[in-house]
């Protein structure tokens, strides 16, 4: 394989994918070496069919809003591979989903749930429906919409959903409940379930707490300690709140949280009262994060980023292309040693290429985001079972995870200098496993 070849005719076919282009792009040159030591994958054009979904399901949503007026959405759903494991990932719900975002995540997740050792595919699906400020009525009405039309292409051992941006615990609560009814039974079709409807404990918690423990498992590789350092984290979602609670369990500092509208900045670190009301805000008043910059009276940037402060480590946790190369530099100059990615994507090509250059330890959101899709798998494995684990169970089987799978990287990913390219390490280990299983199925 010729990546530049692949890359190209990829370019030709799908002009208008930049996020997909931008994620095939990162893999493709990162796992040449590996594949082209394998001239039988270039014999059954493996790296064609790894790149291009399996398939991709496209539809109208009409749903009824609170004034009685009929709103249209897209929706969508990316079967990418499902090689080693029934198709698996999250559904988003933002205006900015388009097929490009949802094709590059499925292709991500495709590695990402190779890492993780367990029996997962690769999919991602979601709709340009914007959340925002729709009432609890509105959200329910748009979630069954959406899965009376999915629900054909996806069940227990074929596709899996989850939740991703914009889509929580509320949101899949409404998406079981039509699935179960539409489809007439009650399995592990959709994970982040509540507890009390086949949900794991730590589902919640994992993809946060997974970054941390990969951020562990990186730092002890320099024998340096987590507790007193200043982190800064972006977003104050799902993953940034959880990446936030471990951290204060741990003795770190969180020092910002941001989300679309702008950053706060608390430069002792949150108190532990402070995040509990950033989680409150966020979750059951469905607030902005300016309110707590008003209610605390830090230090607030409209419209900012968080990668301008001082910190020692950086955790973009809200969404893909958040921090481009003059960030990296800046976070760079102001001594940031680590930089671990909650969410998918988040750092540009540009940055990567600083933090690699400038070789502090930086863990692309494939690796140190996986656990979230991992406690999902043993959701799934649950629900196969008919039990709950406890949160001690699951919790240790995490950390085993992020632990193997920085193991991985190490692996694949260490070069002669001793550095430890994390990118490297986490493509070629993913791609392997997908293209050995795919190599032994056949061309299909
Ligand atoms: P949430 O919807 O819970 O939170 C998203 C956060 O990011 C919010 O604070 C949001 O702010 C902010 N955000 C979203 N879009 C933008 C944008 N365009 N610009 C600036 N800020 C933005 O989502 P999650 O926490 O679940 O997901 C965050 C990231 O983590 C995503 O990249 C997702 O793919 C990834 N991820 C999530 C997993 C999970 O288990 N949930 C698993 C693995 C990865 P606002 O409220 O203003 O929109």
């Amino acid at each position: 394989m010729n990546s530049s070849d692949v890359l190209n005719d990829l370019r030709r076919r799908f002009p208008n994918e930049p996020e997909y282009l931008q994620a095939v792009e990162e893999v493709l040159t990162t796992i040449e070496d590996a594949y082209n030591e394998h001239p039988e994958f270039e014999r059954y054009n493996l790296i064609e069919r790894l790149c291009i979904p399996d398939r991709i399901f496209s539809f109208r949503v009409s749903w009824v809003d609170d004034k009685g007026r009929v709103q249209n959405n897209m929706g969508y759903r990316v079967q990418h591979n499902n090689a080693i494991g029934p198709y698996k990932g999250g559904i988003r719900f933002h205006s900015s989903v388009n097929l490009s975002i949802l094709k590059f995540l499925a292709f991500e997740q495709t590695f990402k749930n190779s890492l993780t050792t367990l029996a997962m595919g690769g999919g991602k699906g979601g709709s340009d429906f914007n959340p925002k400020g729709k009432s609890d009525m509105e959200i329910m009405r748009f979630c069954q919409a959406f899965v009376a039309e999915l629900w054909r292409h996806i069940g227990p051992d074929t596709d899996v959903p989850a939740g991703d941006i914009g889509v929580g615990g509320r949101e899949v609560g409404y998406m079981f409940g039509m699935y179960k009814k539409m489809a007439r039974e009650h399995t592990g079709t959709f994970t982040g379930k509540g507890i009390e409807f086949g949900g794991s404990l730590v589902r919640p918690e994992a993809t946060g707490y997974g970054n941390v423990y990969f951020l562990l498992n990186m730092l002890a590789t320099r024998g340096i300690d987590i507790k007193g350092k200043k982190v800064a984290i972006s977003g104050s979602g799902n993953v940034a709140t959880y990446t936030a609670d471990k951290l204060l369990q741990l003795g770190a500092k969180v020092v910002t949280m941001s989300d679309s509208n702008g950053t706060i900045y608390v430069p002792d670190g949150l108190t532990r009262e402070q995040l509990d009301y950033i989680f409150k805000l966020k979750n059951i008043y469905r607030g902005r994060i300016r309110e707590f910059a008003e209610e605390y009276g830090c230090e607030y940037f409209e419209g900012g980023r968080p990668w301008g402060v001082k910190c020692d480590i950086a955790m973009p946790s809200a969404t893909q292309n958040e921090l481009d190369g003059d960030d990296a530099r800046t976070l760079l100059a102001n001594g940031c040693i680590a930089v671990s990615e909650g969410a998918n994507m988040p750092s540009t090509p540009e940055a990567v290429h600083e933090f690699i250059n400038a070789k502090i330890l930086y863990a692309p959101g494939k690796a140190a985001n996986a656990g979230g899709v991992s406690v999902s798998g043993l959701e799934m494995a649950q629900n196969a079972q008919m039990l709950s684990w406890s949160a001690e169970e699951v919790d240790k089987k995490l950390k085993d995870i992020m632990a193997n799978i920085h193991a991985q990287c190490l692996r694949y990913g260490k070069q002669e200098d001793g550095y430890v390219n994390y990118v490297k390490g986490a493509n070629v280990a993913g791609f392997m496993k997908v293209a050995n299983a795919m190599m032994a199925q056949g061309i299909l």
